[in-house]
C-alpha cells in the first residue's frame, strides 16, 4: 500500500509492523460466564479491516437471550464469589490483567489497527499502555476505598452494563471494566459492531488471570443487543460511550428506572489560538488534535479559532505540515493518518465535505495518493467558515478542521461556547493567566492548555451539555461505580 508525501523530496521507507503475531480466531462467541458461547439465534457477522475491506474474523450476534445469560452469570458471580472477596483480592486479579495486557501489548496493537484502522503508532504508543494503565491505577485503589473516600459508606452497585464504541476499543473497555471491578461490580460489555476483536481478545486475559466466572461477559452485536443490555431489569448501572443521538435514546429508556447511569458523548472541541502563543508548537498541536487517528476522537480539535493577527501565519505552517502527513497503510510505522473505519463513516465524511462547500467555506487538502482499496479521507481544512455552518456545528468525526477567526478574547469565548457540546477545547498561549481565564469561561468537561489530547487514568474525563455526564479516570470515575 503506497504512501507518498509527494512535496517531500525524499521518502521514508515502508515500516510495517508484522501482522503475523496476531492470533486472530476465524469465528468468536460471546464470553459468558468464563466460557467461549455460540448465539442461541447462531447467527454471526463479519468484522473487517477498514483499510483493505477484506474479512478478518466473524463474531456473534447477540440476541435479547444471550444478553440474558450474560446478565444472569453477572448477577450470580456478584452475589457468590465476587462480591464476597476483600478489596485486596479483587485488586490482584485486576493487577494480573494489566500485567497480561503489558506482556501482549504488541499484539493488542496490532489487532487494534487491523480491526480499527487507526496507525499502529496510536495503539501501541497510546491505546493499549493507557488501556494498562487505567487496569493498575483501578487496582490500586481496590483495596483503599475507605481512603479514597474518607468518612463515607460506600458499597458497589451489582451488575454493570457497559457499551462502547468503535474509535477506542480497548482503551473504552480498559475505562469502564476496571473501575467497575475495583469497586465490586461485575459486568456485561458490549463492543461496537466495527470493532469487536480487542475486547474479545480481553476476554482471553481475563479468562488466563484466573477472575472468577461470570465477573466480565463480553457480548457482541449491534445496537439492538446494546439496547437489550442497557434495558435489561436486572442491570444495576448503565455506562455508555457513544454518540449523542443514541445517548439520548438511552436516557429515555432509562428513565423511571433505578438504573445508575454515566453517559460519554459527542464532541466539537474548540482549539484556540492566541496571538501570543508559541505558533510552531501550536500547529503541531493542531495536526494532533484533528489528523492523528482520522479524528476518530470525540474530543478531536476539530473547531480552530485563530486570533486574527496570526492567522496567515498559522495557515502557512499548517497547509505545510498537512503537505508532509502520510496517509496509508495503518500498520507502518511511519503512517500519521489511517484508514478511515467504516464505508458508513466514509460516506458521513464525504456528506460534510460537501456541505462545507455548499456552506461557501474553502477546503484545502495537501496533495496526496490515497490507497485504491479501503476507506481513506485526506487531511482536510476549511478557512472561511461561518459560525452557523454545518461542518462548524455538527460532529463530523473525520480529519476535518473548520478554521474560525477572533479579534479578542470575549469573543472567542462566545464563539467556542456557541455550540450544543462541551466534552472538550484547547488554549494556546504564552500567559499562564489568559489560559486559566479562557479555561473558566469555556463550556468543556476538558480544557487543555499549550498541549492537546492528553490523557491519564488518574485525571476524570467527560462532558457536559450534550456531550453528556459523569467522569470516567480518577476518583470520580470510581465513585461512578458505587452506592454512598
Ligand atoms: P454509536 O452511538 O453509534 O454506537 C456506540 C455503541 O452503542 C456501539 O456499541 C453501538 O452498537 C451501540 N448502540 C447503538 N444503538 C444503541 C442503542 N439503541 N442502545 C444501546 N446501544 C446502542 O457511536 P459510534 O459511532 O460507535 O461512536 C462514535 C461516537 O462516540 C461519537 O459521537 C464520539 O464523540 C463518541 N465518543 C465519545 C467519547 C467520550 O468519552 N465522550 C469517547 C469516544 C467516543
Amino acid at each position: 500500500m503506497a504512501t507518498k508525501q509527494k512535496t517531500l523530496e525524499w521518502e521514508y521507507a515502508p515500516a510495517p509492523e508484522a501482522a503475523k503475531i496476531a492470533k486472530v480466531a476465524k469465528r468468536y462467541g460471546h464470553f459468558i460466564n468464563g466460557k467461549w458461547t455460540a448465539p442461541s439465534s447462531g447467527d454471526y457477522f463479519r468484522t473487517t479491516n477498514p483499510a483493505t475491506n477484506k474479512k478478518l474474523s466473524e463474531v456473534a450476534d447477540g440476541s435479547a437471550a444471550d444478553v440474558n445469560a450474560a446478565v444472569k452469570a453477572a448477577r450470580v458471580a456478584y452475589e457468590g464469589p465476587w462480591g464476597k472477596m476483600s478489596g485486596r483480592e479483587r485488586g490482584k486479579y485486576i493487577f494480573r490483567i494489566a500485567r497480561l495486557m503489558q506482556e501482549r501489548a504488541r499484539e493488542f496493537a496490532i489487532i487494534e489497527t487491523l480491526d480499527g484502522g487507526k496507525p499502529i503508532r496510536e495503539s501501541r504508543d497510546i491505546d493499549v499502555p493507557l488501556a494498562a494503565n487505567h487496569f493498575f491505577y483501578n487496582a490500586g485503589w481496590a483495596d483503599k476505598l475507605e481512603y479514597a473516600f474518607p468518612n463515607r459508606k460506600v458499597s458497589s452497585l451489582g451488575v454493570a452494563g457497559q457499551v462502547i464504541p468503535w474509535n477506542f476499543p480497548l482503551l473504552m473497555a480498559a475505562w469502564k471494566i476496571a473501575p467497575a471491578l475495583a469497586t465490586g461490580n461485575t459486568v456485561v460489555l458490549k463492543p461496537a459492531e466495527t470493532t469487536p476483536l480487542t475486547a474479545l481478545k480481553l476476554a482471553e486475559i481475563i479468562a488466563d488471570s484466573g477472575l472468577p466466572d461470570g465477573v466480565v461477559n463480553i457480548v457482541t452485536g449491534a445496537g439492538e443487543t446494546g439496547a437489550a443490555i442497557v434495558n435489561h431489569p436486572d442491570v444495576n448501572k448503565v455506562a455508555f460511550t457513544g454518540s449523542t443521538g443514541v445517548g439520548k435514546l438511552i436516557q429515555k429508556s432509562i428513565a423511571g428506572t433505578d438504573k445508575r447511569a454515566t453517559l460519554e458523548l459527542g464532541g466539537k472541541a474548540a482549539n484556540i489560538i492566541l496571538e501570543d502563543a508559541a505558533i510552531d508548537q501550536a500547529v503541531e498541536g493542531i495536526v494532533n488534535g484533528i489528523y492523528f487517528n482520522q479524528g476518530h476522537v470525540c474530543c478531536a480539535g476539530s473547531r480552530l479559532f485563530v486570533q486574527e493577527t496570526v492567522f496567515e501565519e498559522v495557515m502557512w505552517k499548517l497547509k505545510r505540515r498537512m503537505e508532509t502527513l502520510i496517509v496509508g497503510d495503518p500498520l507502518d510505522k511511519n503512517t500519521d493518518v489511517g484508514a478511515i473505519n467504516s464505508k458508513e463513516q466514509l460516506k458521513t465524511i464525504q456528506k460534510y465535505l460537501k456541505a462545507g462547500v455548499e456552506d461557501g467555506a474553502e477546503m484545502f487538502q495537501p496533495k496526496c495518493d490515497l490507497p485504491s482499496t479501503g476507506n481513506w479521507c485526506s487531511p482536510t481544512v476549511f478557512t472561511n467558515v461561518a459560525q452557523s455552518s454545518r461542518i462548524a456545528q455538527e460532529e463530523i468525526f473525520g480529519p476535518v478542521l473548520a478554521v474560525q477567526t477572533f479579534r479578542t478574547v470575549p469573543e472567542v469565548i462566545e464563539k467556542a461556547n456557541n455550540t450544543p457540546y462541551g466534552l472538550s477545547a484547547g488554549v494556546w498561549s504564552d500567559k499562564g493567566a489568559r489560559l486559566f481565564q479562557i479555561s473558566n469561561a469555556l463550556e468543556a468537561g476538558v480544557v487543555w492548555g499549550n498541549t492537546y489530547n492528553q490523557f491519564d487514568p488518574a485525571s476524570p474525563f467527560g462532558g457536559y451539555k450534550e456531550s453528556g455526564f459523569g467522569r470516567e479516570g480518577g476518583l470520580h470515575g470510581l465513585a461512578a461505580y458505587l452506592d454512598f
